[in-house]
């Protein structure tokens, strides 16, 4: 195992990563802006260096500051978090030339799943089930692009190769928009993510989201973890997520659990990671993977017991998986409701100084969180403060949890979505389980026109 390893991010998940490398004796360094210089984890990490100003493209995100940092103090490995370099093959491929083990897969596994048109052919060619559209990327000729359309049936996605963050997708119904939406399309993936490449999807009118979370080794054993309903979303942007998905049979479960575990050998996967699904009437249909550890990996956690950030470490130190298919049992309901300092129905960011703070506790409640009393939100980064998770036998259970622990918690001098999470805790739709990606968006939709 390592004795030191550089956590490359901020926030909940560097004092998430933190805590997993105390736990496994490993000695941790934090590197962060000067925005982020008071943050608490960093004063718990054994050693901390400060790589730039709050603008991330000049600290989080300043691969050559990082790389020295880890040089200056020795580590052997580097942990990305999620977002930030966690998906940039660049700079995986930079930290092992630079003689330390990146902690994720390798950059060309990152490279593969990173370009969806890649992704999709390799994940087609594992036998993962697939959203009908184009095969790879649309060509130039209008006459094809509409006969494609066509052939898939309107309406249709179409989506850039490059694009991320819920971002270069535009929905099409007719065939008299198609040939404006893709140069539309093209034209802002070449500028917004250098690639001008798009593809062309069915667009699925009521799916749900759903996701399987996966472990792999080097040595080609990979299992899954189940399942996550993330469909609470509003512009692509998860809110509530819950773990496994209500109402879902267990063996259609497992039928695509086996087969996303099957893909990562086949492709030599790595690390943690996630494939990710819309699902609508019984079928699954793979969107995208994301190859790094994700901010709903808590509720799996919770509901299999498994340390997947542990396990990251493990994996990454080149130790075989512990854990077989068989020892993953999935106990119980998890909900994870992520805090956000933002008006909770304007989704205005609030960043300033916490001047109460009181978190929640007792039975199957979880905080995952870097925020305390008089903690400054700074404004230079995401605004999730925290992460709030209820763990019970049932669903019912875990929600009763989730209420009172909303009910406790207490954060002032800035805004949070605290609100929005109790209103979702009454919400019959979501009582009942299963609604829709579209359900949040409708629902606010509602709520301004009611005001
Ligand atoms: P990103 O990488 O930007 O997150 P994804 O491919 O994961 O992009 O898609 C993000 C979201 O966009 C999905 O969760 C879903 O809400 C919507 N979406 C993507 N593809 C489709 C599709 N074919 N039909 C309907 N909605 C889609």
């Amino acid at each position: 195992m390592f004795e030191k390893v550089l956590i490359a991010n901020r926030g909940e998940i560097a004092l998430r990563i933190q805590r997993a490398c105390r736990e496994l004796g490993i000695k941790t360094v934090a590197v962060h802006s000067t925005a982020d210089a008071e943050a608490k984890y960093v004063k718990l990490s054994d050693e901390s260096v400060c790589i730039g100003p709050p603008p991330s493209n000049q600290s989080y995100l300043n691969v050559p500051a990082i790389i020295s940092a880890a040089e200056v103090t020795d580590a052997e490995a580097i942990h990305p978090g999620y977002g930030f370099l966690s998906e940039n093959a660049d700079f995986a491929e930079r930290v092992e030339q630079s003689g330390f083990v990146f902690i994720g897969p390798r950059a060309e596994t990152i490279r593969l799943m990173g370009d969806k048109v890649s992704a999709k052919a390799a994940m087609k060619q594992a036998g993962v089930p697939c959203v009908p559209g184009s095969e790879g990327a649309l060509p130039e000729a209008p006459e094809e692009i509409l006969r494609i359309a066509n052939a898939v049936g309107f309406p249709v996605i179409i989506k850039a190769a490059g694009g991320g963050g819920g971002r270069g997708m535009r929905v099409v119904h007719t065939e008299a928009a198609l040939l404006n939406a893709v140069s539309l399309t093209q034209a802002e993936a070449e500028s917004a993510f250098g690639n001008p490449q798009v593809y062309l999807e069915k667009y699925l009118e009521n799916p749900r989201h759903i996701e399987i979370q996966v472990l792999a080794d080097e040595h080609r054993n990979a299992i899954f973890l189940g399942e996550r309903d993330c469909s609470m979303q509003r512009r692509h942007q998860k809110i509530l997520e819950e773990a496994p998905a209500p109402g879902l049979p267990i063996k259609i479960r497992d039928k695509i659990g086996l087969r996303c575990a099957e893909a990562c050998r086949q492709i030599g996967y790595r690390g943690a990671g996630t494939f990710e699904f819309l699902y609508e009437d019984g079928e699954f249909y793979f969107i995208e993977m994301n190859t790094r550890v994700q901010v709903e990996h808590a509720i799996t956690e919770e509901i299999t017991g498994v340390d997947i950030v542990q396990e990251q470490l493990r994996i990454a130190s080149g130790e075989k998986l512990r854990l077989r298919q068989k020892d993953i049992v999935v106990r119980g309901h998890a909900i994870e409701c992520r805090i956000n300092a933002e008006n909770a129905y304007s989704f205005v960011p609030s960043p300033g100084r916490i001047t109460q703070y009181h978190t929640p506790g007792g039975p199957g409640i979880r905080v995952d969180s870097h925020a305390y009393h008089n903690y400054l939100v700074p404004p230079h980064y995401d605004s999730m403060i925290g992460k709030l998770i209820a763990v019970g036998d049932s669903r019912e259970q875990a929600i009763a949890r989730m209420k009172i622990a909303l009910s406790e918690m207490v954060v002032e001098g800035i805004q949070t979505n605290i609100a929005l999470h109790q209103d979702l805790m009454n919400d019959a739709a979501f009582l009942q389980g299963g609604t829709s990606i579209h359900y949040l968006e409708q629902k606010l939709a509602a709520l301004k026109k009611s005001e």
